[in-house]
């Protein structure tokens, strides 16, 4: 009976279960924790192969090193999702998490391994509420190697009634208060 045929990861040989939520790729796919080696960012996996997975994982790497030792922040907006703006080098990145969180030393964004963007890899923003008053951000991405858009839901959250918003038009992001 194929229908049930046992699948397995491609990286790490786990057995994956039928409602895997990890990542798929047109020649396989990943458990939950070796999709967590991805951007998040990175929604169309489907069209590519696993090949281009490992590829990027090592500009992961290279994204980790410039928030390490080239991203200085010099202001950050929001609460949950945070923007980290540096206006120095017209670099920003957001986190899922507060401004003030961080793990010992190591800043939030450098924990998530935050994708970086330059101000002008901004496209478009929209935000869109639902009938349940759940907002969803989206931030259109051009000229990168995976990010199209982010997006973010209930955490641009309804409770805080606080927004982010991207001016694409200023090439800076802007923090409003509803
Ligand atoms: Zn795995």
């Amino acid at each position: 009976m194929g229908l049930f045929k046992k699948k397995y990861c491609d990286f790490c040989g786990e057995k994956i279960g039928s409602f895997n939520k990890g990542k798929k790729f047109r020649d396989g796919e990943l458990c939950c924790e070796c999709s967590q080696e991805l951007s998040d960012n990175w929604h169309d996996t489907i069209r590519y192969d696993l090949s281009d997975a490992v590829k990027h994982i090592e500009e992961r790497k290279k994204n980790i090193d410039v928030l390490k030792n080239e991203f200085h922040p010099t202001a950050y907006y929001g609460f949950r999702p945070t923007l980290f703006v540096d206006e120095n080098n017209k670099l920003f990145c957001i986190t899922l998490g507060g401004a003030r969180e961080s793990y010992g030393n190591v800043e939030r964004y450098v924990n998530e391994n935050c994708d970086l963007f330059s101000f002008s890899q901004l496209d478009d923003t929209m935000i869109s509420v639902n009938d349940s008053g759940i907002h969803t951000l989206t931030v259109s991405i051009k000229n990168h190697p995976w990010a199209t858009k982010l997006v973010f839901k209930d955490r641009i959250a309804s409770n805080y009634e606080d927004m982010l918003v991207v001016d694409s038009q200023l090439r800076r992001i802007i923090y409003t208060e509803k």
